[in-house]
């Protein structure tokens, strides 16, 4: 419950907050979806790609949630289809190390 008081000493450090449970932390703590184009997105590991941008807890529950109440969308204003959902949503678990990545 610190987190007010030690805003200005961590000013520095930028805050998202994530789409799904609404927590703001340390960008780093944060996966970055980016959307490239007109209706695209990517896993942003680097979170340096340029354009607009949604953040989402590096955890399972926040990663599902946000796709399956369509806040990632919402947040991007772009609309995925079933299909993209599901890849964005794999890319997203590869990224937590959820799902092992392909040999
Ligand atoms: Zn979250």
């Amino acid at each position: 419950m610190q987190e007010r008081n030690s805003d200005r000493a961590t000013a520095h450090r930028p805050k998202r907050s994530c789409v799904a449970c609404r927590q703001r932390r340390d960008k780093g703590d944060l996966l970055r979806i980016a959307r490239t184009g007109e209706s695209g997105f990517v896993v942003d590991s680097s979170g340096k790609m340029p354009g607009r941008g949604s953040y989402v807890c590096l955890n399972e529950k926040c990663i599902r949630g946000s796709l399956g109440r369509n806040l990632i969308q919402r947040s991007l204003k772009v609309r995925l289809s079933a299909e993209s959902c599901a890849r964005l949503r794999e890319e997203c678990l590869r990224e937590l190390g959820a799902v092992p990545r392909a040999r």
